[in-house]
């Protein structure tokens, strides 16, 4: 079934669970993941950004997950993941999407609240939730960098009361993409945080953060996880195999075959870890 990512969020709060939001690239993705999520009677949000959307178009993408979650007896969300502006959330919106992130975190803090409130304010219109970032969740490659950007408590309780978001990317050390380095998350901060806002918390660029890094900051108020990263490797690493060992007897079904293999296999991990199985 479909629901709006904010049902889902609450319930994780409340037992102390997360759900992981799962980017996925195309049709046999979308499908993987809702496997694993039936396979482990899980939540799942299916997160689709406008970017992964070259080779096939983003309301094709977004109407298949509709397609396949709605019959399903576990709970599906589907969020637009990092929208850059609010006409990609609007787009969103009549795609049939049941939640937006709109990321203004690049942006001025006044530009970040005007676009994200209006956004807000549509949305609610028609019962899909909201999720802002304050702070800046950067790429692995550049880890260092990233630091210097982490989300403020003040900051992020005003964008908060500022923009009436339901739930807040924060970034508390984590990063999108490969990691260079060793991945911190500063609890502390977290902790800090979640107390302020007092709301579901996200953990974006939750590859390769670690289990049990990950598995912790559940009990700092994280209710979202986001993976994209160790799908994808783990896709490559399978593909490559059945290339160097097949070469002349592999189809290109057999490499759309292992990369849906891929995705269920590494988000259903990752629902186990994060303590969404048996939760739907
Ligand atoms: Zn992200």
């Amino acid at each position: 079934m479909l629901v709006p990512m904010g049902e889902l969020l609450k319930d994780a709060l409340e037992h102390k669970y997360a759900v992981g939001a799962f980017d996925v690239p195309s049709l046999e993705t979308v499908e993987a993941v809702l496997e694993a999520a039936v396979g482990n009677s899980s939540p799942v949000i299916v997160a689709i950004p406008e970017s992964f959307c070259r080779d096939v178009r983003f309301e094709t993408l977004v109407g298949c997950a509709r397609e396949q979650a709605l019959p399903l007896k576990v709970p599906v969300a589907i969020i637009l993941d990092h929208g850059r502006s609010y006409e990609s959330c609007i787009r969103a919106l009549r795609a049939g999407m049941t939640s937006v992130m709109f990321d203004g975190s690049s942006l001025p803090y006044g530009e970040n609240v005007a676009i994200t409130r209006e956004v807000v304010r549509v949305a609610h219109a028609v019962g899909v939730t909201v999720e802002g970032e304050i702070g800046h969740v950067g790429q692995g490659a550049e880890y260092e960098k990233g630091q210097e950007v982490l989300t403020k408590p003040e900051e992020a309780a005003q964008f908060v009361a500022d923009t009436g978001v339901d739930a807040l990317a924060v970034a508390v050390g984590t990063a999108h993409g490969k990691y260079k380095g060793e991945p911190k998350i500063h609890y502390d901060l977290l902790s800090t945080i979640y107390d302020t806002v007092k709301m579901p918390l996200v953990l974006h660029g939750g590859s390769s953060t670690g289990d049990e890094r990950l598995k912790r900051s559940i009990d700092y108020g994280i209710a979202k996880v986001n993976i994209y990263t160790d799908m994808a490797e783990e896709a490559k690493r399978r593909i490559k195999k059945a290339l160097d060992e097949r070469w002349d007897k592999v189809r290109l079904n057999d490499l759309i075959h292992e990369t849906r293999g891929a995705f269920k296999d590494v988000s259903g991990h990752y629902m186990q870890l994060f303590g969404s199985t048996g939760r739907a």
